[in-house]
């Protein structure tokens, strides 16, 4: 039998930190809300992934198996996450005049290329909504027969007010909510926050994305989606469920009413949120804003994309963390460093192994993964980590067996880390030093010059107190 150990998390649910009792002992099944694939993934984005991937790394290292799902969103998430607004696979399509398959087949592969340079590691089953219509047919079926739903206006809505305990996710109180509610857009619904489980007669009738059902020609919610996908694969109880914070008060909300309306049962054990990634001015970063920074862009600015990694690892997964090019420049420089003290480790510990563990060694390495076990603390990790490396009382050969063994969570690629100075050409090293060169001289516009030319040849330049250094470029 393998042998876990004890893993803390924070649970929306409760808003308090548990200990996390899977279903069966050793094994740990978790489900993450995937992207809509009608645009690239921003950087925001890509912040919930990472945080997804901090928890598979840290729930393997504490010796569970685990089998992790994501859906990919590829027909009902409308502009607002709610019922109002077009579908987003359809701007899509007319922005970009190809059919929905195509424009989803493109973003989820981008996106898979995007979450592979920062190190995520891909699910173990990715499933699309367009793939699973029966299943959420027959839960809607479910719903219907448990008495949730109603047919209105040729939509199926799903009544809030048909299970006792709607929204105790978010903490709504539905009888205020309702009081205080607007004109609701949709004069078909009962109570404002019921939501469409199935559109028919939608505003959009002529959209390529349909399908037969016992309700009508049409396509389901996106809520719908996340909880026949999840069932399917995990089965109708499982352990753990993530998304981005913004998914707590409409989607997840919805998501458990929906699952739980259905079984009779409760569905999810621990609910566990990302915190934003938000800009200077601390709003939240999103596609509708426009403007938005992708990994194309981190890497046409030359910044190697584990930076980011790093960068999202120095904050708790739970805080909001702020965007700038500064600070992912800065956190490209302390990958350096850490990539300089590892390689520096790799030469002094040529030849020799780590042999046996001794207890100074054993001692650092609890410390480190007893960060991750509780609650992914990875700043804390990260000190242990910086202390690790300059603990002297223990061999080289230790200190990067530890470095290598942290990097199972941390997941920076250190087991790669080459020394690259000869690879770099002559020509991009003459370059460099004539940038440095320019600098001292605050020659601003020559040292800009050289950088453009640097670029142009494949190569990057990471500025250091001794001088820029050369790195090649991610393709
Ligand atoms: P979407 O593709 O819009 O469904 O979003 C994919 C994931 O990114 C969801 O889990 C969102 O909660 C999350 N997300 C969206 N914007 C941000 C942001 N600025 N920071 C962190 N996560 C975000
Ligand atoms: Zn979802």
């Amino acid at each position: 039998m393998t042998t876990t150990s004890p893993v803390r998390l924070y649970n929306t649910l409760s808003r308090s930190v548990e200990t996390l009792h899977p279903l069966s002992p050793s094994q740990v099944k978790l489900y993450c809300c995937g992207p809509t694939v009608y645009n690239f993934a921003h950087v925001g984005n890509l912040r919930t992934y990472l945080f997804e991937d901090l928890l598979a790394r840290t729930l393997r290292a504490a010796g569970y198996q685990l089998s992790h799902v994501m859906n990919i969103t590829d027909v009902g998430h409308l502009v607002s996450d709610a019922d109002s607004g077009e579908d987003k696979m359809l701007v899509a399509m007319r922005r970009e005049g190809r059919k929905s398959a195509e424009i989803a087949e493109f973003y989820s592969n981008i996106f898979f290329e995007d979450c592979a340079k920062l190190n995520i590691i891909r699910p173990d089953v990715v499933c699309n909504a367009t793939a699973h219509i029966p299943e959420m047919i027959a839960l809607i079926q479910r719903l219907e027969k448990n008495g949730c739903t109603y047919v209105a206006g040729g939509n199926v809505y799903f009544d809030v007010h048909s299970i006792s305990d709607y929204g105790k996710l978010a903490r709504l109180d539905l009888s205020k909510l309702e009081a205080g509610a607007r004109i609701e857009i949709d004069a078909h619904k009962k109570n404002p926050h019921d939501f469409v489980l199935w559109f028919t007669k939608s505003k959009f009738e002529n959209q390529e994305l349909q399908w037969e059902s016992p309700w009508g020609r049409g396509y389901p919610g996106w809520h719908i989606e996340c909880s026949a996908m999840s069932m399917k694969h995990l089965g109708e109880e499982f352990d753990i469920h993530c998304g981005g914070v913004d998914h707590i008060s409409v989607h997840h909300t919805n998501e458990i009413a929906q699952s739980e309306g259905a079984t009779g049962k409760p569905w999810v054990n621990i609910w566990m949120h990302g915190g934003f990634l938000v800009n200077e001015n601390k709003e939240k970063m999103a596609k509708s804003a426009g403007g938005f920074i992708g990994m194309k862009d981190l890497i046409e600015k030359g910044i190697d994309p584990v930076a980011y990694r790093l960068m999202c690892l120095s904050a708790h997964y739970k805080m909001p963390l702020a965007f700038s090019w500064e600070i992912l420049s800065g956190a490209a420089q302390t990958l350096e460093k850490l990539k300089r003290a590892v390689l520096v480790l790799k030469a002094e510990a040529q030849g020799s192994t780590a042999g046996g563990m001794s207890s100074a060694a054993s001692e650092i390495r609890a410390k480190f993964f007893d960060c991750f076990f509780n609650d992914l603390n990875a700043p804390q990790a990260l000190a242990v980590m910086w202390g690790a490396l300059s603990e002297k009382s223990i061999s080289a050969a230790e200190r990067l067996a530890l470095i290598l063994d942290f990097d199972c969570i941390l997941g920076l690629g250190a087991a790669g880390w080459r020394e690259q100075v000869d690879e770099v050409p002559a020509q991009v090293r003459q370059l460099v030093s004539e940038r440095d060169n320019a600098r001292q001289a605050k020659d601003w516009k020559q040292s800009d010059l050289l950088r453009d030319q640097i670029k142009a040849l494949g190569y990057t330049v990471v500025d250091f107190p001794d001088g820029g250094k050369a790195r090649k470029l991610a393709s």
